[in-house]
C-alpha cells in the first residue's frame, strides 16, 4: 500500500488505539516546545501563579533580546505549591520503589526521544552551545536511568539483638525537598536533585534561576507524561525573595542548593532556622597541576574542557592552571594557539564552540577581571574581549576565551571565582610547592593533576582539598560517582549511591521477642 489518506488514518487510528489501552499515560508524548508559558507548574500542570508580584523579563543570551516574561511567586503561590507536594507524599512514599523506579525509567525514554528539542530549549535559555546542551540533556537522561534503578535499591537493614529480639532499620524518605538552581545547567541541575529525591519517596517543589526558567517546567511535563502523580514535581519562579520563601516554609523538610557562596550562605541560616538538613552545591576556584611528565597535548585538551566549556561558566573549572617551570613556554605556547581556534559564533551553529555569556552585567563582571589582572601585572595572551556578531546575534555578549600568564597567587583573578573564559596561568617548580598553593583558598570542589607518573598522580591527588580530583583528565561527571565541594565549596554530595543518604532519613524499629527486663523496677 502506498501513502495514501487511508493509510495515513489507519496510522492514526493504531496511535489512537494504543493511548487508549495505556490508561493514564499519554502515548504521544508531548511537552512544550514553545516559549509561551506559563511558567509554573504545580499539580502535574503549568499553570499561572495564583498571586504574581511581578514579572521578570528574561533575556536570551544569543541575542539579548527578551525571551519570554515569567512572573514571580508571591508567598500565596510557594504556598500552594508546597500544599501541592505535601498533599501527595503519603501516596507517592508508599509506592515500592521499583514502581517510583518505572516512572523515572520512562521520563529518561521520553528525554532521549526528545533529547534535541530539549537541547535547543536549553540552547536559548543559557546561550550555550548546542552540542553541550546536547551533553546536558542526555545527563539528565542518565541520572533519571540510574536513580530509576537505584530506586529498588534502597532497602534497610535487619539488626540482631540478644534474645532473638530484632531492630528494623527502615530508609524513610523526607518529605517535601525544596531546591533551588543556578542558570548555567538549569535542567542537570534541577534532574541531579529530582531524581534522586523522587527514587526515595521525596516529592518536590523546583525554583530555578531567573535567568534559565524554561527547562525545569518542561521537566515537568516529562515527569507527568511519564506517569509520576500530579503533585510530585513543582516548579515555582523567581529571583532570591521566592527562593527564601520555598527556603523557610515550614512544611519543606529538606533544602538542596546550586549556587554561590553567599546565596548558600543564607540558604544555610533558612535550614538552621526550621533544623532542615541542607546539601549546598557551590562555587569554585579548583587548580590543574600539569607536571613536566604529562602528556601535554592531553593536558591542553582538558585546560580547554576545564576553562571554556559554557563559555567558563561551569562551577568545577580548573582555572588555576598550574604548570611546572620546565614545559611552561611550550605549555602556554600550544594552549593560546589551541584557544584561538575555538569558534565563537551562534549557540545553534553546529561548529560553535564558544557561545553568550549569560547577560550583559555577567560579562561586564567577566571583564572587569581582565582589567584587573593587567592592573596587577598580568598580560593577557588572547581574548577578554567583546566580540561583536552581525544581525540578530548583536545583543548577545559573545567573550572571547582569554590566556592570562605572569599571575601571582594573590591576584583578584586568581582568587576569586570569575565565573567566565579566563584560565590564569601558573608557575611552579616543585610537587609540595604546587600541592601547597593550589590548596591555598578557601574553595574546595575540584581539581587534576597532570603526570604519567602512578605513584605521584595518586599521591597529589590525594593531596588535593577538593571533593572530586581527577588523574589526566577534567570535568566529567558521571551519574555514578559522587559530586560536590569541600570547604567553602558545600556541603553534601549529588550524584552516586552517596545521595541517597541525604534525602534518606532511617528509622528503627526495636522488635523485643522476649518479656520485658526493666530490672529491679518491677517487684511481683
Ligand atoms: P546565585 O547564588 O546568585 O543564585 C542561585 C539561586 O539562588 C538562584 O535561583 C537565585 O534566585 C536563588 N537565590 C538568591 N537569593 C536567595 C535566597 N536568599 N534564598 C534562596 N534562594 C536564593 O548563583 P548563580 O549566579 O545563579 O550561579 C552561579 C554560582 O553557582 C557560581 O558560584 C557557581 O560556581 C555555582 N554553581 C555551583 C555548582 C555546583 O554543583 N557546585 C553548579 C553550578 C553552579
Amino acid at each position: 500500500m502506498g501513502d495514501s489518506g487511508e493509510g495515513r488514518v489507519e496510522e492514526e487510528g493504531r496511535k489512537t488505539k494504543m493511548a487508549g489501552s495505556l490508561a493514564g499515560r499519554t502515548f504521544i508524548r508531548s511537552f512544550s516546545r514553545s516559549l509561551g508559558g506559563p511558567w509554573n507548574y504545580v499539580g502535574g500542570q503549568r499553570c499561572e501563579p495564583c498571586l504574581a508580584l511581578a514579572s521578570m523579563k528574561v533575556t536570551e543570551p544569543a541575542t539579548g533580546s527578551t525571551l519570554c516574561e515569567v512572573p514571580v511567586s508571591s508567598q500565596e503561590e510557594v504556598d500552594r505549591a508546597v500544599a501541592s507536594a505535601k498533599g501527595v507524599f503519603p501516596s507517592w512514599s508508599k509506592l515500592s520503589g521499583r514502581e517510583r523506579g518505572q516512572k523515572l525509567m520512562e521520563a529518561c525514554r521520553i528525554i532521549r526521544d526528545n533529547l534535541e528539542d530539549i537541547s535547543k530549549l536549553e540552547v536559548q535559555d543559557t546561550g550555550k552551545p548546542i552540542w553541550e546542551a546536547r551533553v546536558d540533556i542526555a545527563s539528565c537522561a542518565d541520572a533519571l536511568e540510574y536513580y530509576g534503578g537505584v530506586a529498588a535499591a534502597v532497602v534497610g537493614q535487619h539488626v540482631a539483638l540478644p534474645g532473638g529480639s530484632f531492630a528494623m532499620v527502615q530508609r524513610e524518605p523526607l518529605g517535601v525537598i525544596g531546591g533551588v538552581g543556578a542558570w548555567n545547567f538549569p535542567m542537570q541541575t534541577c534532574v541531579w536533585k529530582v531524581a534522586p529525591a523522587l527514587a526515595c519517596g521525596n516529592t518536590f517543589v523546583y525554583k530555578p534561576s531567573q535567568f534559565t526558567p524554561v527547562t525545569a517546567v518542561t521537566l515537568g511535563e516529562i515527569l507527568t507524561s511519564a506517569g509520576v502523580p500530579d503533585g510530585v514535581f513543582n516548579v515555582v519562579q523567581g529571583e532570591g525573595e521566592t527562593g527564601a520563601r520555598l527556603c523557610n516554609h515550614p512544611d519543606v523538610a529538606k533544602l538542596s542548593f546550586t549556587g554561590s557562596v553567599p546565596t548558600g550562605t543564607k540558604v544555610m541560616t533558612a535550614g538552621a532556622k526550621g533544623i532542615k538538613s541542607v546539601t549546598l552545591e557551590l562555587g569554585g576556584k579548583s587548580p590543574i597541576v600539569i607536571f613536566e611528565d604529562a602528556d601535554v597535548k592531553n593536558a591542553i585538551k582538558a585546560t580547554l574542557m576545564a576553562n571554556f566549556l559554557s563559555q567558563g561558566q561551569v562551577c568545577s573549572n580548573g582555572t588555576r592552571v598550574f604548570v611546572q617551570r620546565s614545559i611552561a613556554d611550550e605549555f602556554i605556547q600550544q594552549l593560546v594557539s589551541a584557544t584561538q581556534k575555538l569558534k565563537i559564533g551562534d549557540p545553534l551553529a553546529e561548529d560553535t564552540t564558544v557561545g553568550a555569556t549569560i547577560h550583559e552585567d555577567h560579562a561586564k563582571k567577566v571583564l572587569s577581571y581582565i582589567t584587573s589582572a593587567k592592573e596587577e601585572g598580568a598580560s593577557i595572551l588572547c581574548g577578554g574581549e567583546r566580540v561583536m556578531l552581525p544581525g540578530k546575534l548583536s545583543g548577545g555578549w559573545y567573550l572571547s576565551p582569554a590566556v592570562v600568564v605572569d599571575c601571582k597567587d594573590n591576584m583578584k583573578v586568581v582568587q576569586e571565582e570569575v565565573f567566565g573564559s579566563l584560565a590564569s596561568v601558573l608557575v611552579f617548580d616543585s610537587e609540595e610547592e604546587a600541592v601547597r598553593r593550589a590548596n591555598d583558598t578557601n574553595f574546595g570542589l575540584a581539581g587534576a593533576v597532570f603526570t604519567k607518573d602512578i605513584q605521584r598522580g595518586h599521591r597529589v591527588a590525594n593531596a588535593i582539598e577538593a571533593g572530586t580530583v581527577w588523574i589526566n583528565t577534567y570535568n566529567l561527571y558521571p551519574t555514578e560517582v559522587p559530586f560536590g565541594g569541600y570547604k567553602h565549596s558545600g556541603i553534601g554530595r549529588e550524584n552516586g549511591l552517596t545521595v541517597i543518604d541525604f534525602f534518606t532519613q532511617s528509622r528503627t524499629v526495636y522488635v523485643e521477642m522476649g518479656d520485658v527486663d526493666c530490672g529491679p523496677l518491677y517487684q511481683e
